[in-house]
């Protein structure tokens, strides 16, 4: 086996034995090389089960977590899916395998910048990559039919409940400190949401307003 096919199967080994089962979300992590996605003197690291840094202070999650928050959200060919806290752009091109249309924004222009670079290269033509404070969520294309956001929240922010579709969830990370955050899964019924806490993470706040670079 080359290297290359070695890793590749390591990593996805890694995937499973941290609970990511999902055939089509596996086949998304295998087809999406998370390198092009990290900068510099990380990429060598690009396939080990970690968050690594990117630029403006950020992080590009742990893979098995992406895994597992993509797992979790239930995405069909059909789903328009909203990201909060684009990153790298990763979580995204992971969502694009899965989802008919992403729309993802972060409050750097830098990141938004870059991560279109990426999507480009990759010809991820279904992604949509927005500067904005996504606390807000995307009032214009509105509603949704899933909801990931990518940073801790104290609670789910009340705009994105709204711009979810009946029938619609959300995976959002939620704690009241860096320390101690749990996944949370929102399901919208006719009569009202639902919440399941399904793990715990650990994840950058969600910030109000655009970053300094913007
Ligand atoms: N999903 C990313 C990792 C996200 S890290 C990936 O796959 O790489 C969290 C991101 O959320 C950061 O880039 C940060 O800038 C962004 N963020 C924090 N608060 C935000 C807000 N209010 N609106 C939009 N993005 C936000």
């Amino acid at each position: 086996m080359t290297a290359d096919a070695e890793r590749k199967m390591q990593f996805l080994y890694a995937l499973r034995s941290k609970g990511v089962t999902d055939t089509a979300v596996l086949q998304a992590m295998e087809k999406i090389d998370r390198a092009p996605f990290i900068r510099g003197y990380f990429t060598e690291r690009a396939y080990e089960d970690m968050p690594l840094p990117i630029a403006c202070g950020q992080t590009i999650s742990q893979p098995s977590v992406v895994g597992l928050m993509t797992q979790a959200l239930q995405v069909s060919g059909r789903d328009k899916v909203l990201e909060v806290g684009t990153g790298s752009g990763y979580q995204a091109a992971i969502l694009s395998q899965l989802a008919r249309r992403v729309y993802t924004v972060d409050r750097h222009m830098r990141l938004v910048r870059e991560a279109r670079r990426v999507f480009d290269a990759l010809d991820l033509t279904n992604i949509t990559a927005f500067t904005a404070d996504g606390s807000h969520g995307l009032p214009d294309q509105a509603p949704f039919d899933r909801i990931l956001v990518t940073a801790a929240a104290e609670d789910p922010p009340g705009p994105l409940l709204a711009q979810l579709k009946i029938g619609g969830i959300m995976v959002v990370p939620v704690g009241q400190s860096d320390a101690v955050q749990s996944l949370i899964r929102v399901t919208r019924h006719a009569s009202g949401y639902e919440y399941d806490e399904l793990r715990p993470v650990r994840f950058v706040p969600l910030v109000e307003g655009l970053g300094k670079d913007s």
